[in-house]
């Protein structure tokens, strides 16, 4: 057997070795069904109790209030790309949209579909690198909801507080990179969704929180995108995604035991502290983002040349550090500090770079020296 590797993926990212031993307990034999996992049937008893556990552990865990559905779909967060607006969008509305990622870019697109898009703050132009300030935000008073990312996971920038809303509006937020690696008010929020294999799981689940008034659809759908036929059917109007459930449950509890969001959110400051005091404290490594708005999730940097950001991949993974490629349309580096990543291993990665720069500093060229950025603005 290979040893296993520490993997810094921007999803599907690690899961913690008790989860894993916890799945593979299950694969032939589930409860007292005489069934594997695998096999469950999604109308049985059991799965039943799975689910409204793992609905109940949730709420909990991230603070959902009363008057709030959880639902659990299928699609990932690229369906709720479209379903949000294909729910709430109608013709003649508009919906705001803070355009500070590729998803985000993706997102308003798939809005446009269906009604009126207005871009209320965009950073492409400064290659996402930052996040738009109020004053940069121009706002619709009547738009039907303003939508933003809470987390750049491509770039590695984070919203610290949701933007804010016209009275009478209301936000959505994918959050699929930091929920559950912080506290999110929720209340503040007409739905938030996210996808399951970044510090929720593994993939095949979206998970999506509404407001119990939002439930209906503004336009006639097919029943299967309508938010108010999967909150009637408990989240099971077609076969759910068993597997990929149990698997949120597993981590759900997980996270339980490690203190729950609080815990989560003190560890994914510590984790994120660390790599950027090691790139600060160099003259080797470069920071990427504008340091108000870095991600205590994705942390992103640069290399003096190309060459070395190469090097610097293949060394890790020598030492069973990988994934640690950036974002496919900017390259450099990128560390993913999902919550399943605990602080040791951020410590191995963190002493890793430090051994690297101190190799291959002397080496380089002195123009070269000093940290460059070499970040496309
Ligand atoms: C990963 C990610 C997505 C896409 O998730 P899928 O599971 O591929 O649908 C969307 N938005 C953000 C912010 C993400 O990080």
């Amino acid at each position: 057997m290979p040893t296993r590797v520490r993997s810094f993926a921007p999803g599907p990212s690690m899961l913690p070795d008790e989860v894993l031993t916890e799945y593979q307990a299950s694969i032939a034999h589930y409860a007292d069904t005489g069934l594997g996992i695998l096999e469950l049937g999604h109308r049985s008893g059991q799965f039943e109790q799975l689910y409204n556990t793992t609905v109940e552990r949730l709420r909990a865990l991230i603070g959902i209030p009363a008057g709030y559905e959880l639902l659990l779909l299928h699609g990932g967060a690229r369906f709720q790309f479209m379903m949000l607006p294909a729910n709430h969008l109608g013709p003649d509305a508009v919906a705001d949209y803070l355009v500070t990622g590729h998803f985000a870019a993706a997102a308003a697109a798939e809005a446009a579909v269906y009604g009126y898009v207005n871009i209320a703050a965009s950073t492409h132009a400064d290659c996402y690198l930052r996040l738009p300030s109020p004053d940069e935000t121009s706002l619709t008073p009547t738009a039907r909801y303003v939508h933003y990312t809470s987390n750049n996971t491509e770039m590695g920038t984070q919203f610290k507080q949701p933007p804010s809303a016209p009275p009478g509006t209301w936000l959505a937020c994918d959050a699929s990179s930091d929920l559950l690696t912080r506290s999110f008010d929720i209340a503040r929020h007409g739905l938030i969704y996210a996808t399951s294999h970044k510090n929720l799981g593994t993939a095949g689940v979206a998970f999506v929180v509404v407001r119990a008034d939002l439930l209906e659809p503004v336009r006639q759908l097919p029943p299967f995108l309508s938010y108010f036929t999967h909150a009637q059917a408990g989240s099971r109007f077609n076969t759910p995604p068993v597997t990929a459930i149990f698997v949120l449950n597993l981590m759900a509890n997980w996270t339980s035991r490690q203190g729950g969001v609080a815990a989560m959110e003190t560890l994914s400051t510590a984790k994120s502290q660390l790599l950027y005091r090691t790139i600060d404290d160099s003259d080797f490594y470069t920071g990427l983002v504008d340091r108000d708005n870095r991600s205590r999730v994705n942390v992103t940097f640069a290399l003096p040349t190309a060459e070395l950001e190469a090097e610097f991949q293949t060394e890790a993974a020598r030492q069973g550090l990988v994934g640690l490629w950036g974002y496919r349309k900017v390259g450099h580096l990128r560390a993913s500090l999902f919550n399943a990543i605990s602080l040791d291993t951020v410590g191995q990665l963190a002493e890793f770079m430090e051994q690297f720069a101190r190799a291959k500093r002397r080496r380089l060229p002195r123009h070269l020296r000093g940290g460059e950025a070499r970040v496309l603005r």
